[in-house]
């Protein structure tokens, strides 16, 4: 006897839940594509993009994921041989100058820590070391979805302005993007990018990149631009060549949906309940943390993220936990990825998430920890409701 019929909860952090609104938007027929109201859709979608990254620069709209605008975002500003820096706090900047590598560009990792954030003071140290300025681009993520980590961009920002660097600061804001500030102008980012399928509440499938006046600049010299990606080639006035092709309609129906709804929220507001709610996750995790089977992957608390929460499982085997969780309840948690395989999971609590979601998640795993006898402070749930109250407050 389970628990689970009913809506599976998918709590793993991405795709994630996407809202029945949002699905509802995308069902309908298809439209013409060279004329009519598909054109004044791409360009509200265009400037809300935008709005979104916090920049009065560019958006382009990619169908892709996250790897996608990834590569979107190098071949548009680099040539072959040019030299990067990444800063390594997890798996994915790694994975993006990874990438960069095998497109021919030179990749130095600034090394990192899979349990902290990245030092901009020690950013600003090679940066002002690179006399010869040979670095052209920093590569970093805003938040790490492997490690659970936030990494301060201001920062990063001001660190390469102390330095009087002008490398690219591009940024990977794809588990972080509609669920916690991002702005791009105010920080100095030059290119960020983004996927659909996590904060902004959309099926896996549209790829988000933003260029700033400086980074149009360097595109206009980079060697590395192929047809597919070219910003220039989709800066034409032709509808067609927006998306270099077939626009995706429906993926474009289904965008203009989310962001509504983000913008009725509120994107302050959207902010603020993903950070309850993940700090209501983290109270409940600080207590089954007593019990030593489990404990957070991020040692400081400031550098966790309000999106994702990953757990380290030295007394418990994770893999059993969220089989347990899944076929019992319903809850689909994220497993540790990377070097974390095996040794951690994960839940997110990022994009379409209200409170009974996520309590009802960490209830379930509250349930699998003393179902399965692993060791863990008791009441860690009842904290996290008994929190999240006084801070929602009475209507
Ligand atoms: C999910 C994720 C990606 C990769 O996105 P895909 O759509 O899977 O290609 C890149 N960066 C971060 C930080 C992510 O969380």
């Amino acid at each position: 006897m389970t628990l689970r019929a009913g809506r599976e909860f998918l709590a793993i952090p991405g795709p994630t839940t996407v809202p029945d609104e949002v699905l509802r938007a995308m069902h309908r027929p298809a439209v013409d594509i060279y004329d009519g109201p598909l054109l004044a859709l791409t360009d509200s979608l265009h400037r809300d993009v935008a709005r979104v990254f916090g920049t009065k620069g560019r958006a382009y709209i990619y169908i892709a994921n996250g790897h996608g605008a990834w590569e979107a975002s190098l071949t548009n500003v680099l040539s072959k041989g040019d030299k990067i820096l990444v800063l390594e706090s997890g798996r994915f900047a790694v994975g993006w100058g990874e990438n960069a590598r095998r497109m021919g560009v030179d990749v130095e990792i600034l090394p990192g820590d899979l349990r902290r954030a990245v030092r901009p003071e020690e950013v600003e140290a090679r940066l002002k070391a690179d006399t010869g300025r040979t670095i052209k681009a920093i590569l970093v993520t805003q938040i790490d979805t492997a490690s659970g980590v936030v990494n301060d961009i201001p920062a990063i920002g001001e660190a390469r302005r102390a330095a009087g660097h002008d490398a690219l600061l591009m940024v990977d804001a794809v588990a972080s993007l509609g669920c916690m500030p991002f702005e791009m102008d105010a920080w100095g980012v030059d290119i960020a990018m983004a996927g659909s399928q996590k904060g902004l509440m959309m099926p896996p499938g549209l790829g988000f990149v933003a260029a700033n006046e400086r980074a149009r600049a360097v595109h206009k010299t980079a060697g590395l631009r192929t047809p597919y990606w070219d910003w220039t080639e989709r800066e034409s006035d032709l509808h067609y060549l927006k998306y270099a092709g077939t626009p995706p309609e429906h993926m474009l129906f289904g965008l203009r949906q989310a962001l509504d709804m983000l913008f009725e929220e509120g994107m302050d507001n959207a902010f603020r309940r993903h950070r309850l709610l993940a700090e209501a996750t983290r109270r409940a995790i600080e207590i089954w943390s007593e019990g030593q089977a489990l404990g957070f992957n991020i040692v400081a608390p400031h550098e966790r993220s309000n999106t994702v929460s990953v757990v380290l499982t030295p007394g418990c085997d994770p893999d059993a936990l969220r089989a347990w969780c899944r076929e019992n309840c319903g809850v689909v948690l994220g497993q540790g990825i990377g070097a974390l395989s095996g040794k951690a999971f994960r839940v997110a609590h990022m994009g379409h998430v209200n409170a009974p979601m996520l309590l009802g998640t960490i209830g379930v795993i509250e349930m699998a920890l003393g179902a399965m006898g692993v060791p863990h402070g008791t009441g860690g749930v009842g904290d996290a409701i008994a929190w999240l109250g006084k801070q929602v407050g009475t209507v």
